[in-house]
């Protein structure tokens, strides 16, 4: 197992240690028993909390940035698997999609969740009962590989922003050991405090590197509470996703061809956000930290979704660009 000493500006997780937490037979059977309710009773939308939401509106930004997807395979996934109660398409894709910004004082990677032997250096570290359902397709390609395709080279990145802390969102970094990180204060609080890492958490891919925290200390924007701009010129913006994990951010980005909002996994998929449908109890209720949450963070998904391009991470048809 890979490991690397503490340095940067913040803090690294020194005293935490590398085990995951495990996940108990009582979770895992009840996530697996709503499995029933949720696609013949599905969670109806929340219309109070939804016709309640104020939208702040897009900050004013006078730089534009470049967005590219990375290349990924993807899988068919059951449709019910992803949105409760969501019956068609029979299927529909999953990929574990990683995202370049060019910006004119920087090129950063969103969300770089595959390492090379991914199943043996990240998966592994999952429980069981998940890595069953996650576990990506054998020819799921690596961040290096990825960026080579689109002629990056990984020493022309300036860092990485993650929208959380899942493995799948950062397992990437394993193969980038001096590759600074941006992220949210409270999400690394989160996943670098206790002896066990939350369930999903790879500290491996965290630890060793320069860290550089912030905070939700701006303004609200569109439906959500709290911002940070990135670059103090309205181009680049993380706003408040919680519930998926305390920390999740989602990272809006004004691109020549319009807003476009990096969800992160506050949505699995597209059809969650139009339906306003949120995860299968399995695996949803194991890996969203808090359901009711999240539920609320996909109500401010759906209010935007006519002015702004929301991207799941996962969601490989959303993540098709240019569009
Ligand atoms: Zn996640």
């Amino acid at each position: 197992m890979m490991d690397g000493a503490p340095s940067g500006s913040g803090r690294s997780g020194g005293r935490a240690s590398d085990g995951a937490s495990p996940l108990g037979i009582g979770a895992c059977c009840a996530a697996l028993g709503g499995l029933p309710r949720g696609i013949f009773r599905p969670t109806p939308p929340d219309r109070e909390f939804l016709a309640g939401l104020h939208d702040a509106g897009l900050p004013p930004a006078r730089t534009v940035v470049n967005l590219r997807a990375l290349p990924q395979v993807s899988r068919s996934v059951p449709t019910p698997f992803i949105a409760e109660g969501v019956m068609a398409p029979h299927s529909v894709g999953s990929a574990m999609t990683a995202f370049v910004v060019e910006h004119p004082e920087a090129t950063f990677v969103v969300d770089p969740g595959i390492c090379t032997h991914v199943r043996q250096r990240a998966v592994a570290e999952v429980p069981l009962a998940l890595r069953l359902v996650v576990k990506p397709p054998a020819h799921v390609l690596d961040l290096c590989t990825s960026l080579e395709q689109i002629g990056i080279r990984p020493a022309q990145l300036d860092f990485a922003l993650p929208t959380h802390l899942h493995w799948d969102h950062v397992a990437g970094l394993l193969d980038l050991l001096e590759l600074p990180m941006r992220i949210h204060a409270t999400e690394l609080d989160w996943a670098m405090t206790g002896d066990l890492a939350p369930v999903g958490g790879v500290r491996n891919a965290v630890r060793g590197r320069p860290i550089d925290e912030y905070e939700l200390d701006g303004p609200p924007v569109l439906t959500f509470a709290r911002s940070h701009d990135l670059f103090d010129d309205g181009s680049v913006t993380l706003v408040d996703l919680p519930g998926h994990t305390p920390g999740s951010v989602g990272v809006l980005l004004h691109t020549a061809r319009g807003p476009v909002l990096l969800a992160g996994d506050a949505a699995w998929h597209s059809l969650q956000v139009e339906h306003i449908r949120q995860k299968a109890s399995f695996p949803g209720n194991l890996v969203d930290e808090d359901r009711a949450e999240t539920f609320r963070t996909l109500h401010r998904l759906h209010a935007i979704r006519g002015a702004v391009r929301v991207v799941p991470t996962h969601d490989p048809d959303a993540a098709r660009f240019p569009f």
